[in-house]
């Protein structure tokens, strides 16, 4: 095997969650999680335009898009609406680009697979099985696909992690909002992916459960040490939670500015560098407040 093919194995090695919640969270991910060189995602100079097949004209949607995000890393996208953010997620799974390449570690993307994940609002679980039947469900997907955790990963020990301790034979109509996107993050995260590709999964929250599920957020991802790319439209949602926020124009989207986000969690919305962030962030979409 050469250097370079072990590395990415090392890279690629499944943490059950066994040991992942076992794991003593003080060493915050962003803090050299990965040695690899290689990107856990990257997109390459990727340029979408939808065809004219309803008669409707082609909408160009992205423009040389070009990005590339560490394993292990928290990067929100944000950019005004209709300006391509979902487009950009779908591309890491089932789109393909007119122009340019997305690539997972050093493969191209050719379609969808489980070491990347889509997380949506609640609304995508299945009405009829209890909160842990939907996550066998995730957990039966990745048996099939082998990313299951040879060890101990099982629906209990992710209901903990996600904090539904108890719930497990509820039914979605028998949960709260922000219980119901915990068991959504359960479900993916059975599938044991590498990336979540989440599209503002707290966006049908309530205001004091947005904040909730913002912190938990962040509890379950030192946790479990995932890549994650986090589309909101919400400017202080994206500083308290990222690493790194990526900031697109209006349609044809660009990459307008990237901003690394230094500053230690948790993050509280009345700190001074999260206003002035805040406030950075809104110039460069074109809000004056
Ligand atoms: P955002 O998530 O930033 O609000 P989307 O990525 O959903 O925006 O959509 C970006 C643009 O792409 C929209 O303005 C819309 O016109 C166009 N679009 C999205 N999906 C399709 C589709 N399936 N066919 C044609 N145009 C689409
Ligand atoms: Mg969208």
């Amino acid at each position: 095997m050469t250097d370079m093919a072990m590395c990415e194995a090392a890279q690629r090695q499944v943490v059950p969650f066994a040991e992942v919640s076992a794991r003593v969270t003080g060493t915050a991910p962003e803090q050299g999680m990965s040695s690899s060189p290689l990107p856990q995602i990257r997109f390459d100079q990727v340029s979408l335009a939808f065809g004219n097949t309803l008669g409707h004209g082609v909408v160009q949607v992205l423009d040389r898009v070009d990005f590339a995000i560490r394993a292990g890393q928290f990067v929100c996208i944000i950019g005004p609406s209709g300006c391509g953010k979902s487009t950009i997620l779908s591309l890491a799974g089932y789109l393909r680009p007119t122009v340019g390449q997305i690539v997972v570690r050093d493969a191209p993307v050719v379609g969808p697979a489980s070491d990347r994940v889509m997380v949506f609002q609640s609304g995508a679980l299945f009405p009829w099985y209890t909160a842990a039947d939907n996550v066998a469900y995730g957990l039966r997907v990745a048996a099939n696909r082998n990313r299951v955790s040879s060890r101990n990963t099982n629906v209990d020990e992710l209901l903990d992690l996600v904090g539904l301790k108890g719930f497990d034979r509820h039914y979605p109509f028998e949960l709260s909002g922000g219980m119901r996107q915990r068991v959504e993050i359960a479900r993916a995260l059975a599938v044991n992916p590498d990336i979540l590709l989440m599209d503002e999964p707290l966006g049908a929250l309530d205001a004091l459960t947005r904040l909730t599920m913002q912190a938990e957020l962040i509890r379950i991802w030192k946790e479990t040490a995932k890549t994650i790319l986090f589309v909101t439209h919400d400017i202080d949602e994206a500083i308290i939670l990222a690493d790194r926020v990526i900031v697109l124009t209006a349609r044809p989207s660009r990459v307008r500015e990237e901003i690394a986000l230094e500053l230690p969690r948790p993050r509280h919305r009345d700190d001074p560098k999260v206003a002035a962030l805040s406030r950075r962030i809104a110039n460069l979409l074109g809000v004056v407040f």
